[in-house]
């Protein structure tokens, strides 16, 4: 995947397989087995997923380090190999490398992002367009030796391609290139600056939102079976009353321990009166029963975070196993 792209139909056979085997353990499996979309599924745990690779995603980041290689070792002889990365995964390496511009040879006047967080091409996306083909892979040297970028200039002069022609021109007025000097890349998602695949696909998902409980669940003590429950659960996609009532699919009028209430995932682990008492139980145990839910918490992974957050070290992972294994029982 570090040089070759694998055509979509692979990545998606692949992914029927993985996704059958999580879910049922077999070859096939039908949509309705599937608590959770497979792309939730694939998010590192952080994110809500399982931390399973995202194929797609890990095909990127591989292709990323080559981009990085190629900057960052160019006298290697594989570095002049015509690999090809998609327009996403250039743009992505574009914005991930922050350059410190020396003498301008090995940074692309167009497509690096050298002179604004951005490259070039997507700043001035009009003046770009109007860039001879021949003259886009040019380097910062190349470009700016004798105003060649000026003389790259070939397709008609609109109102935008002058606005952003002024524009680069006042920004390329501060630069001075430094003939000893050899262009420094720094990749931007890890402290020492230079890449590595886990943090290139952790990067990928950026924007995605965070899964509050996701060290709660698996950097406890509790079984593997049971901690995916859980997972299920924080998801919300345990098939509870509610969530089959909304299916039109049979299900228990009220709540099979209390018969008082509809049955909800956070009525089960939080609100139900019996849970109540029984987390009081069990919590006695560690002297921690004023921890236990109260009338007010409705929310279980709410209680769950407040009473986490009230311990540390060994103390809190205990309790959440402890937490993790109750909730499993009920
Ligand atoms: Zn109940």
């Amino acid at each position: 995947m570090l040089a070759l792209e694998l055509p979509p139909s692979v990545l998606k056979a692949i992914d029927k397989i993985r996704r059958a085997f999580l879910w049922k353990g077999r070859k096939d499996v039908k949509g309705g087995h599937c608590l959770l979309a497979w792309p939730k599924v694939t998010r590192p745990v952080f994110l809500g997923g399982l931390g399973i690779s995202d194929l797609q995603k890990l095909g990127w980041a591989l292709k990323l380090r080559w981009l990085w290689l190629q900057k960052t070792e160019p006298e290697k002889a594989w570095s002049f190999f015509p690999i090809q990365a998609q327009h996403q995964v250039q743009s992505f390496f574009a914005m991930a490398v922050k350059i410190v511009i020396g003498n301008g040879k090995n940074t692309s006047f167009w497509t690096d992002g050298w002179l604004l967080d951005q490259s070039l091409k997507q700043t001035l996306p009009h003046l770009y367009s109007a860039v001879a083909v021949r003259a886009r892979k040019r380097t910062v040297f190349d470009a700016i030796t004798d105003g060649r970028w000026i003389s790259d200039i070939r397709g008609a002069l609109s109102v935008q391609v002058l606005i952003e022609y002024i524009h680069l021109w006042e920004l390329l007025s501060d630069v001075e290139l430094q003939p000893e000097v050899e262009d420094l890349h720094i990749w931007k998602f890890t402290a020492s600056g230079l890449y590595s695949t886990k943090s290139a696909y952790e990067a990928l998902f950026i924007g995605a939102t965070q899964f509050d409980p996701w060290e709660r669940i698996w950097k406890s003590w509790a079984p593997g079976k049971c901690k995916f429950f859980l997972w299920t659960a924080a998801h919300n996609r345990c098939w509870t009353a509610d969530r089959l009532a909304k299916r039109g699919l049979n299900h228990p009028p009220k709540c099979p321990l209390c018969d008082q209430i509809e049955e909800t995932i956070d009525h089960l682990l939080v609100s139900c009166v019996f849970t109540r008492q029984f987390c009081f139980i069990i919590l006695q145990q560690f002297g921690l029963q004023a921890a236990a839910p109260q009338l007010a918490d409705i929310c279980f992974v709410d209680w769950w975070g407040g009473v986490s957050n009230m311990l540390s070290g060994q103390g809190k992972k205990g309790v959440n196993s402890i937490i993790i294994l109750g909730a499993w029982l009920i």
